[in-house]
């Protein structure tokens, strides 16, 4: 039941980075999409954060908190991003299951179950410019530092750094799934919205875990 309270606080965080970033989301996902991601993040995260927030409370397990977090997002968000990031959160819930706490193979479990939720249900692969450009980094980056030794709060910085600057390579890439597939020349120079909201919560929660 601690490890749901804990990923309702996480969840709580990842509320506050997209709300500070509405904007700046939104004007990204207008250069080639339809601007929409920077709204149906916020959307999508209020919900999941208030659901987490209202299982925590009554003691569920993690696995409980993030499957009721990950349907209220898809949910309350609409677009491909909401999708995928509910069902992503429902999967790293699963994987936890219903642990109380969390040793360093168990965030590892997480973050593998979240990327591949994400990889098998948008079919995206590296260089298609999505938030995939950034997960995958994000994840690779997390499991080699785990394998180190490393414990889960350095393994999770070293993985935030990684998914930031994989999200401002994306400017070079032009975007080969999603919504801004039909206006690829404009979104050369601009980096993906999905990468770049993926970087800025990944740094958020890794702050937090500290
Ligand atoms: P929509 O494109 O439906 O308007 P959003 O604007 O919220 O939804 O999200 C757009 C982001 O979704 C893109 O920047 C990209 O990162 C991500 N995305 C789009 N299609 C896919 C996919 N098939 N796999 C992974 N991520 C994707
Ligand atoms: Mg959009
Ligand atoms: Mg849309």
């Amino acid at each position: 039941a601690h490890l749901g309270r804990l990923a309702a606080a996480v969840l709580a965080q990842v509320r506050d980075v997209v709300v500070e970033h509405e904007e700046e989301l939104g004007r990204l996902d207008a250069i080639a999409g339809d601007g929409d991601h920077g709204i149906g993040m916020r959307r999508g995260v209020d919900a999941a954060a208030a659901a987490a927030e209202a299982m925590a409370a009554a003691g569920s397990s993690v696995a409980r908190v993030l499957t009721a977090a990950g349907e209220a997002w898809s949910e309350r968000a609409g677009g491909t991003s909401g999708a995928l990031w509910g069902s992503a959160v429902i999967a790293a819930g699963l994987a936890l299951g219903n642990r109380a706490s969390y040793r360093g193979e168990d965030a590892a479990d997480a973050v593998t179950a979240f990327t591949a939720a994400i990889t098998e249900l948008g079919k995206a692969g590296p260089g298609d410019k999505t938030m995939v450009d950034a997960l995958l980094p994000f994840r690779d980056a997390f499991l080699r530092n785990l394998d180190g030794g490393t414990q889960v709060a350095k393994s999770l910085a070293a993985a935030a750094v990684a998914a930031q600057e994989a999200a401002e390579k994306t400017s070079e890439l032009r975007p080969l799934k999603g919504r801004a597939r039909p206006l690829a020349e404009k979104s050369l120079g601009h980096p993906d919205p999905g990468a770049i909201s993926f970087g800025l919560i990944a740094q958020r929660i890794s702050t937090y875990i500290d």
